[in-house]
């Protein structure tokens, strides 16, 4: 089995992000840069099913700017074997479905059996590829993957939805996307660290595969969430209570 995992980088989660003055986006100078959480765990899913179920090959795939090397080398380093850069430039901002498009071409010619990429990518929050992707190949998708076990021909992918779990059986070629509880991803251990200096990273450009990444969306604005209002502290349950009636309007 070939897997193809599509990793994004992105903000590092514990940035505090800053909005630019203008309004025109986010502040990206000098902010720490990681992989996305969910691809984290797609990259180890993708190893355990190497380690445990014999998947021979894992290729991780980004798009995104030159810097996006080292978010792929951090793939090979988790256990990947392979990693393709499709190149843009520093601030193209690609969107769900250009991406989409992308590992389309990629997959054809890749011809992977599954493909898991994160739910959702934290800087945009879009939670659309994975599902584009799947429709553009018309191929099953399996997202919100909490579970997932291959056989032969199928994978069977648990899902986390409202309310509970649903268990499905998918045809393989497909596409899961994964949730936060499907693993906890490894850290690299040094000396694979090392060893994912040497592994293959192909450098592609989106012109070579003859998609077109102009944005179709227009951002207005970007705004900071309202600032929140220092608490009060109460004296009392009587005041409490008066003041979730008359200040709060709770009831
Ligand atoms: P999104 O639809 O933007 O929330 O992203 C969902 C998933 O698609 C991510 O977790 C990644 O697996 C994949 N993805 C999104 N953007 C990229 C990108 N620029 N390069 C590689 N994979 C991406």
């Amino acid at each position: 089995m070939k897997i193809v995992v599509p990793i994004k980088r992105v903000v590092d989660y514990n940035v505090k992000i800053r909005v630019k003055p203008d309004g025109s986006g986010i502040d990206l100078a000098n902010v720490k840069m990681s992989m996305n959480p969910f691809d984290e765990i797609a990259v180890e899913e993708a190893v355990r099913l190497k380690e445990k179920s014999g998947a021979k090959e894992v290729v991780v795939v980004s798009i995104g700017p030159a810097k996006a090397q080292e978010t792929l080398r951090t793939a090979l380093a988790i256990g990947a074997d392979r990693a393709i850069l499709i190149e843009t430039s520093e601030t193209a901002a690609v969107e769900p479905l250009a991406v989409a498009k992308l590992l389309k071409a990629v997959v054809e010619a890749e011809k992977p059996d599954l493909v898991i990429l994160g739910k959702q990518a934290i800087d945009d929050d879009c939670n659309q590829t994975g599902q584009m992707l799947a429709s553009l190949l018309d191929w099953p998708q399996g997202t919100f993957a909490s579970k997932v076990v291959t056989e032969s021909g199928s994978v069977t992918v648990t899902r986390e939805v409202d309310g509970g779990l649903e268990t499905i059986k998918l045809k393989l070629p497909a596409v899961v996307t994964t949730d936060l509880r499907l693993n906890e991803p490894r850290y690299p251990s040094l000396p694979n660290i090392m060893k994912a200096k040497k592994k293959p990273l192909d450098v592609k450009k989106p012109e070579d595969i003859g998609v077109d990444i102009s944005p179709r969306l227009k951002v207005l604005k970007t705004t900071e969430p309202p600032t929140r209002k220092a608490g009060v502290k109460v004296g009392s349950v009587a005041e409490l209570v008066q003041k979730l009636k008359n200040e709060a309007g709770v009831f």
